[in-house]
């Protein structure tokens, strides 16, 4: 990956809330061990893609760590294998992200030959005008938010497709405003023939984030942030659609049901 070096990350308050999870479930650590292995071999996602061979995969999270004991340890590896199977990146046609934060664009460029270049050469990268601005000048709150690394190959590719909204990117596939963790954040909808998906980025990473007053340290603005999960948990409580976790190990995909003067979320293999 492009640009690795020294990180500056709130590591006291992932730990934290690590922590906590894990003491609020009392696993033990051999317990904890054997439901990461067999959450990984839950999720040989990279086997199913290379035995069907769809046209179109979403692939998100490039730079994300996968969980113990899969084939590979970060998702942009899987990435590779699916590239040697056959898939040319030359090929890709656009590029969707929700926000700019290293640890989802970075998968944008790559080193090759001691210079950073486009992963997907030809590919229009979608992302609101708003999180780019933000983005350049690390309008965050950690120091290393965002990494000119990611963004400059993309300058002078021409790659940029900067939106200013809700505007259909491909058929079926388009922006939902969802700011708050950055100001230009925005969740992927993608509209199928019998349900609607949304990929919710850092909305609402796991399904521990879905309360209303729960949010992660990083978000810029909490209270923002939870009015744009309100609108998007109600909404897709309303049309029965799922919701994808960005950072979820447990249960990836979500229905959302009304839940009081709430939500709660439900493994989407259980909805049928
Ligand atoms: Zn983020």
């Amino acid at each position: 990956m492009p640009g690795l070096g020294a990180r500056k990350l709130d590591r006291k308050a992932l730990m934290e809330y690590a922590l906590k999870v894990l003491a609020s479930r009392a696993h033990s650590t051999a317990e904890l061990r054997e439901k990461l292995v067999r959450r990984a071999q839950d999720s040989a996602d990279t086997d199913a893609v290379l035995a069907r061979r769809p046209q179109l995969a979403l692939v998100d999270d490039l730079a994300h760590t996968n969980a113990f004991g899969s084939r590979h340890t970060k998702r942009f590896l899987d990435v590779e294998e699916l590239l040697a199977a056959g898939i040319d990146p030359a090929t890709i046609t656009d590029v969707v992200v929700t926000h700019l934060h290293f640890d989802h664009a970075g998968g944008l460029t790559h080193l090759a030959d001691g210079q950073v270049r486009p992963t997907f050469p030809h590919a229009r990268v979608h992302v609101q005008r708003q999180e780019l601005a933000d983005a350049r000048r690390n309008f965050g709150v950690m120091t290393a938010t965002y990494r000119e690394e990611n963004f400059h190959p993309l300058d002078a590719a021409d790659a940029w497709h900067l939106l200013d909204g809700e505007t259909e990117i491909v058929p079926g596939v388009r922006p939902r405003l969802t700011p708050g963790h950055t100001r230009g954040h925005h969740s992927i909808v993608v509209t199928g023939r019998d349900r609607t998906l949304v990929y919710g980025g850092d909305l609402l990473p796991t399904r521990h984030h879905a309360g209303a007053a729960y949010n992660m340290s990083y978000d810029l603005y909490p209270l923002e942030n939870r009015a744009s999960k309100q609108k998007l948990l109600a909404w897709l409580a309303g049309c029965d659609g799922l919701l994808a976790l960005d950072h979820e190990i447990d249960t990836p995909v979500v229905a959302v049901r009304p839940d009081g003067d709430w939500f709660r979320l439900e493994p989407a293999a259980a909805t049928g």
